[in-house]
Order: C-alpha cells, then sequence, then structure tokens
C-alpha cells in the first residue's frame, strides 16, 4: 500500500483526482474541523479537558448526580454559539456534496456547523447541543426555547439533558446504524479533525477500509496510521485546496 505524506501539488491533484473519479465518498469529522471557527477541541494543546475534567463534567453519571455542573459546561460551550460560523472547512465539504462527491458527513461534533454551512446529508452522531430532551417523558426542546433553572425542568418536573451523547452512554442504535451503513459502502472516507480513538466511532474508518474504501486523511497530525493519504494541513487551508483541484477536473 503506497502511503503518501508529502505536502505537495501532486499529492492534492491525485487525491482530488481519486475523489473525482471515485465519488461515494463519506466524511468522518472531529473537533479539529470546527477548530478554526474558534471551538476548542478536547486532546488538542489547549483543548477542553486541558480545563475540565471529562469524567467529572461530561459523564452520564456524574450528569445524573449534579445536572447543573454540566449545564454550566454547557453554558460555556454555547454562550457564543451565534458567533460560531462554519469555516472554510465545512463550507468546502458542503461544496463537494453539492457536486455529487462526498454523499454523506459523519460527524462526532455537536455544535451544528455542517448543516449551517449548507451540508445536507449530515449524521450527528454523539447529538446536537441545541437539541434538549426530558429524560423522565422524553419531550424535546430546541435552544433559545429552554425553560428557566438551573438544572431547567420539563413541563412534567423531569429534569432537562442536552440532547447529545455524554461518555458512558450508548450511541442512539438508529443513527449509528446509518453511520455503519454509510462507512461500509463508501468507495473514500475522509477522515478530517479526528484523533480517532472514541469509540464506537473510531470503529468507522477500519469498518471502510475493510470495504475497499481508500483512506484520505487531514489532520494537523497524523492521528490514524492505516490511512492511504496523509495531508498534515488544517482542514481550512486542505479542503480547499481539493475543491479547486476537484473544480479543474470538471472544466477538463
Ligand atoms: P479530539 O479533540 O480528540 O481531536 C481533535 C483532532 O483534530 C486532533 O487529532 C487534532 O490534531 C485535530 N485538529 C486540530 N485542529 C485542526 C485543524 N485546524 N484542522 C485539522 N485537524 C485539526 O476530537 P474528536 O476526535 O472529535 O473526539 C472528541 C470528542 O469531542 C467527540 O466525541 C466530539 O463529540 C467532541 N467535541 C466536539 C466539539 C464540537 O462539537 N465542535 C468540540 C470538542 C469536542
Amino acid at each position: 500500500m503506497v502511503k503518501k505524506n508529502i505536502d505537495s501539488e501532486a499529492l492534492y491533484k491525485e487525491v482530488a483526482r481519486l475523489m473525482a473519479d471515485r465519488k461515494q465518498c463519506v466524511a468522518l469529522t472531529g473537533a479539529g474541523v470546527s477548530a478554526e471557527s474558534g471551538i476548542p477541541t478536547f486532546r488538542s494543546k489547549g483543548g477542553l479537558w486541558e480545563k475540565y475534567d471529562p469524567i467529572e463534567f461530561a459523564s452520564i453519571e456524574a450528569f445524573r448526580k449534579d445536572p447543573s455542573k454540566y449545564w454550566s459546561l454547557r453554558g460555556e460551550f454555547i454562550k457564543d454559539y451565534d458567533r460560531y460560523q462554519p469555516n472554510k472547512a465545512h463550507l468546502a465539504l458542503a461544496e463537494l456534496e453539492h457536486v455529487g462527491i462526498v454523499r454523506c458527513v459523519i460527524t462526532q461534533n455537536i455544535d451544528g456547523l455542517h448543516k449551517k454551512a449548507g451540508s445536507k446529508n449530515v449524521i450527528e452522531i454523539h447529538g446536537n447541543l441545541m437539541e434538549i430532551i426530558c429524560l423522565v417523558c422524553g419531550k424535546g426542546y430546541k435552544a433559545p426555547h429552554i425553560p428557566d433553572g438551573m438544572p431547567p425542568h420539563c413541563s412534567c418536573g423531569g429534569i432537562l439533558k442536552p440532547n447529545t451523547v455524554l461518555f458512558g452512554e450508548e450511541l442512539p442504535v438508529g443513527v449509528f446504524m446509518k453511520a455503519k451503513e454509510e462507512s461500509a459502502s463508501c468507495r473514500i472516507m475522509l477522515l478530517v479533525g479526528t484523533s480517532a480513538i472514541v469509540q464506537p466511532a473510531a470503529s468507522l474508518p477500519y469498518l471502510a477500509k475493510q470495504n475497499g474504501a481508500k483512506i484520505i486523511e487531514i489532520n494537523i497530525e497524523k492521528a490514524f496510521p492505516e490511512a492511504d493519504y496523509f495531508i498534515i494541513e488544517k482542514a481550512g487551508t486542505a479542503l480547499p485546496r481539493i475543491v479547486a483541484e476537484v473544480n479543474k477536473f470538471s472544466h477538463e
């Protein structure tokens, strides 16, 4: 297997050619794709977990013990929510869907920026921070229309929880099933800005590879050694370059 890791014109051309030829491309994205929108990642330097212990703040066990603690972290995460805008990486992925190359974005992010950027087929496997659910009756709310209180309570009296998957929680079965189907049937997987260690999401690139897909990793450092191509670059730089190369092919 040829592994490429040179940041060169030739690499971008080869990757773009592969994408234009094969199409049926699925993108699996992580916190790194939103880093250039100003949202800190979990594990990279200066990331969220240097500030907060995940078990103390973002596990289902901790939530059940003291929901207001998680609500205060959520408050910090979303206080500038409207200020966070899709960056060039999100926009490039939406463009690649528009031209028929990317067929689906599977994201571990809970920030909703892929949809905001115009991607239509988005699977948010860890949920969305703007959706809120009652743990007792299951009623859904959408931020900013959340009842007051810390923690906020549903009209039925139950405690409300952001509809995101916390550490120790199972992923919604139907959602992850769809992500598995997309991964198993794609011909290219773009792995963008993910450390590829959070399970079960981390199993998806292996599933894609086992079924014959080529894996193209875009990250500021190598995170998935089994990739076929490495573009070691910020996603907001690399993805627009790929779009530009792909567009050249369609004008040949
Ligand atoms: P992670 O923090 O474990 O890894 C981030 C990865 O992004 C690293 O490999 C890093 O090298 C790379 N990266 C950083 N800046 C980049 C850039 N500009 N371009 C390309 N790559 C860049 O994130 P993860 O793999 O997504 O897993 C952690 C969990 O964190 C996920 O479950 C996700 O739900 C959650 N999370 C989400 C958000 C968000 O919604 N924006 C933010 C933080 C964490």
